[in-house]
């Protein structure tokens, strides 16, 4: 099938990017990778696509006050590559997850996060790092944190006349480690199921933060410290003891109970994903806190 008829325009500037959008049927287009398929099968008919790859303020990738902030036109690839992007270590460990090389060269960190799929690694990771989004429209610009940005499949709070401009993701702080984990029947298929994990350890505290994506219709934060704490009580906290992962997966059933909320499909069951979030997060929570104890180790040995 071949997509509907539409109009294309290629703009130059922010400003005339969002005088476009304010068109009734407007739609941007970044790296093309979902749009296109969805615009193939007609699951979509804009009238109107607005290119903003020609736009070169939407291209900085650059460190602003303790946070990253990745415009719209940022390939995922890009972010791969450029030493920068090393200080939010959780996008790098979740982007070799994303597609397959090529798509990664042309999707952007935007796009994928606009686009607001629920098994997508990106939002997900936005989620569990507390990123902001910048959303910008003809009436001004507003920040949103990505606890609120996803309200379902493939939405989010961005108006049908907003840009989501930049992302801003804050830079990673000493004592704070990460994991990712997930599972897909083929690499670079879409996950059944995923985790992204934060967990942050200071003097003998710690606090960590789980998300899970492809179990709901949005990425699902769980604080999951006590079950942490609740480990590290029967193991010791010592970073270099195998045993942690264990004791966490005493914990993690009920956090998976509490996380997935899907009906299922023909791809995976409800207990299926639980059960694979279940043992993710007890790898991916166990793996970041030996990485938080690690960094806070190397900061305090400056
Ligand atoms: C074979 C294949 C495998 C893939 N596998 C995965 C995978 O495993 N995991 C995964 O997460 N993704 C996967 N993808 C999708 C890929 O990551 C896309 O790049 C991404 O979802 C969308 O980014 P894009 O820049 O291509 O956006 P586009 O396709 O250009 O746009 C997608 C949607 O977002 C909107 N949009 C884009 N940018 C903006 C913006 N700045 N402001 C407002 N709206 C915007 C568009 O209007 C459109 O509705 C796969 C794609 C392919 C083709």
């Amino acid at each position: 099938m071949k997509a509907a008829p539409f109009a294309y325009v290629r703009p130059g500037t922010v400003a005339d990017v969002v005088a476009e959008l304010s068109q009734e049927g407007s739609k941007v287009i970044a790296g093309g990778q979902s749009l296109v398929p969805v615009l193939a099968m007609r699951l979509g008919r804009p009238a109107q696509l607005i290119d903003i790859n020609a736009v070169r303020d939407l291209n900085g990738l650059a460190l602003d006050r303790g946070a990253l902030r990745v415009g719209a036109t940022v390939r995922q690839r890009r972010m791969q590559r450029e030493q920068i992007a090393a200080g939010v270590p959780l996008v790098r460990l979740a982007l070799p997850w994303v597609g397959h090389r090529e798509v990664r060269s042309r999707g952007t960190v935007c796009g994928s996060i606009a686009h607001a799929d629920p098994s997508a690694e990106l939002p997900a990771v936005a989620a569990c790092l507390e990123a902001t989004m910048v959303l910008t429209s003809q009436r001004g610009t507003r920040q949103v944190s990505a606890a609120d940005f996803f309200t379902g499949a493939l939405s989010t709070v961005a108006e049908p006349d907003e840009l989501l401009s930049d992302v801003v993701f804050p830079v990673a702080k000493p004592g704070e480690g990460f994991g990712f984990g997930e599972f897909a029947r083929r690499h670079g298929d879409f996950a059944l199921a995923g985790v992204a994990v934060r967990v942050r350890t200071s003097e003998g505290s710690v606090d960590a933060r789980l998300t899970c994506f492809g179990v709901s219709d949005v990425p699902v934060t769980v604080d999951v410290s006590q079950q942490l704490r609740a480990a590290l009580e029967k193991t010791g906290s010592d970073p270099s003891r195998p045993d942690l992962q264990s004791a966490l997966a005493a914990h993690t059933p009920g956090v998976a109970a509490v996380a997935v909320n899907t009906g299922g499909d023909s791809h995976a069951s409800p207990g299926y994903r639980r059960r694979l979030i279940s043992v993710l997060a007890a790898r991916e929570v166990s793996r970041a806190y030996v990485s938080a104890r690690l960094s806070e180790s190397e900061e305090r040995s400056r």
